[in-house]
């Protein structure tokens, strides 16, 4: 039988980073669902479709092949064969991801992706509708918050250590523009489930906040 840790969470609240340490210790896989739609965000980039399209995107979603590979315990995102791990991570995928994710047809495809894994693997997996949509079953359930200047400043850090220029009012546009697409949209909105603890990370360290979802565990 697996275990199943199910984290949503608006961007920036650390989902992934808390994600992998419980997963690491816990001995489960980290399964980023994030990573699937920006993959797919990154297709529809590739192929030039008019994200505002729905139907253009639903269309070309079936000839979009996503699959994940564990290598050296890394969550590593494949597009039609190709690994795309570097390529997603941009502020223009980001902001494709929550376009291209409205559209059910692209739900549909990730999501039965994601229940396959965790019906297999002990998982910790995250993103915005784990809970409510993917694992409603998900032994252990968290919704993963903070405030938007902490998320900004947060994901402000995470860039500049990867030598990319931003701007910190710029990133804390995104980031509300992004959580508003996410928590309106009518195909599997962010939303905290009923069932889900709810776990404020604004003032808190990294090692309490994976404490919390530890103890939730027992
Ligand atoms: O978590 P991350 O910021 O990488 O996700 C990128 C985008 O993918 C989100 O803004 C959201 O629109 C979409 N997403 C989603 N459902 C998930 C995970 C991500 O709609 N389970």
């Amino acid at each position: 039988m697996s275990y199943n840790i199910a984290i949503d969470g608006p961007a920036g609240a650390g989902k992934s980073t808390i994600a992998k340490k419980v997963a690491k210790d816990k001995g489960f896989i980290y399964v980023d669902t994030g990573a699937m739609y920006r993959a797919m965000a990154l297709f529809m980039l590739e192929k030039k479709i008019d994200l505002n399209d729905e139907k253009a995107i639903a269309e070309m979603c079936k000839s979009a092949d996503i699959s994940i590979k564990y290598e050296d315990g890394v969550q590593c995102v494949y597009l039609n064969g190709v690994n795309v791990n570097d390529k997603i991570r941009t502020p223009e995928v980001s902001a494709a991801a929550s376009k291209t994710s409205v559209v059910a047809e692209v739900r549909q495809k990730l999501v039965e992706l994601q229940q396959e894994l965790a019906a297999h693997e002990s998982v910790v997996m995250d993103g915005r509708d784990i809970c409510t949509k993917v694992l409603p079953n998900a032994d252990v359930k968290v919704f993963l918050t903070a405030s938007v200047e902490v998320r900004a400043e947060r994901r402000y850090k995470e860039l500049i250590e990867k030598g990319m220029e931003c701007d910190l009012e710029e990133i804390k546009k995104d980031i509300a523009e992004r959580d508003h697409r996410d928590m309106t949209r009518a195909e599997s909105p962010l939303v905290q489930a009923k069932d889900a603890e709810l776990v404020d990370s604004s003032s808190m360290t990294i090692d309490e906040v994976v404490e919390k979802i530890k103890s939730l565990c027992k």
